[in-house]
Formats: structure tokens, C-alpha cells, sequence
């Protein structure tokens, strides 16, 4: 099954949107196999926003990535990455549809209240930055037939 990274970022702990986030991925039918809350600091950013070092907004996005702890989450299921983004909307949650994350709880292109992974390799080099091996849980999914055909896996 694909893993990927959700980062629950600091707007949504500060509006008390954890649970309600949380949720749309547990009612999704997506498993939570690690979670952690953390502080994060400049250097990290620099590394998980290097796409985005030289635009003028980064000194922002940092700060505001770092303005409290973050909830680090890896959701599990078929063709996660894809699902887990949609979920997430356009960056921009101005333009992001309702019944998305960003479209229902957001109207900035900053303050979006989540990271989402945006490829499997991503996925992965993400999931590396902030877990360790020993951080993830594996536990029984009685659930699994009634989430996926038996060749979605
Ligand atoms: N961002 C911003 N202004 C922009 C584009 C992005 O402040 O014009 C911030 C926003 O918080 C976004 C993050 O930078 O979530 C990472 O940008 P990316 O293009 O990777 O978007 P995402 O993958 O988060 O949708
Ligand atoms: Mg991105």
C-alpha cells in the first residue's frame, strides 16, 4: 500500500481544526501508520521547501510553518499520494473547492492548513525527513475488504 505525508500545519492546531482534518482521512477509509506533533525549525523548512527558497514569500511561509507545532501524519491506502492531495485542494485555498480540506477550512494561499505530498517519490523522501523506521505502526485493518477490490492494493 502508498504511504504519504500530511503535515498538519500550524493554523489548523491554532483554529482547533486537528480532530476535523484527522477525521475526513479516517472517514476516507485511509489507515494513520505514524503521527507525530513537533516545533519545527529553519533548517528543516529549508530542506522540505527548497522548491521554494527563492520566492519572495519563503521568509513568510517559515515563519509561519514554525509559528507553533505542526502534526506530522503518514496515511496509508491504494494510490494514496493522489487521493490524500486531492483531499487537500489548490494551494491557493481562495481557489480550492469546497468539500476539500483547504476549500471548507481556508482562504489563503499560505495559511492552507495542510501539507499534502505531491508524488510517490515525494512521498517517500518526505516521509524519510520526518519518521523514522521505528515510528510506524502496523496493526490489523479488519476493515480492508470492505474498503478495496482484491487488486487494489
Ligand atoms: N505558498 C505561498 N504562496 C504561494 C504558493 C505557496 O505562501 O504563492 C505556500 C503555501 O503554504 C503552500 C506552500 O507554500 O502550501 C508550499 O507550496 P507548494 O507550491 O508546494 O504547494 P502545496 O504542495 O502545499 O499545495
Ligand atoms: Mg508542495
Amino acid at each position: 500500500m502508498e504511504r504519504t505525508l500530511v503535515i498538519l500545519k500550524p493554523g489548523a492546531l491554532q483554529r482547533g481544526l486537528v480532530g476535523e482534518v484527522i477525521s475526513r482521512f479516517e472517514k476516507r477509509g485511509l489507515k494513520l501508520v505514524a503521527m507525530k506533533m513537533k516545533q519545527l525549525d529553519q533548517s528543516v523548512l529549508d530542506e522540505h521547501y527548497a522548491h521554494l527558497k527563492d520566492k519572495p514569500f519563503f521568509p513568510w511561509l517559515c515563519s509561519g510553518m514554525m509559528a507553533a507545532p505542526v502534526i506530522l501524519c503518514c496515511w496509508e491506502g491504494f494510490e494514496a499520494v493522489k487521493v490524500v492531495r486531492a483531499m487537500a485542494g489548490s494551494t491557493n485555498a481562495r481557489n480550492a473547492a469546497p468539500g476539500t480540506i483547504r476549500g471548507d477550512y481556508a482562504l489563503s494561499a499560505q495559511e492552507n492548513i495542510v501539507h499534502t505530498s505531491d508524488s510517490v517519490e515525494n512521498a517517500r523522501i518526505e516521509l524519510d525527513r520526518f519518521f523514522s523506521p521505528e515510528d510506524y505502526c502496523s496493526y490489523p485493518s479488519p476493515l480492508e475488504q470492505y474498503l478495496y477490490a482484491p487488486d487494489e492494493k
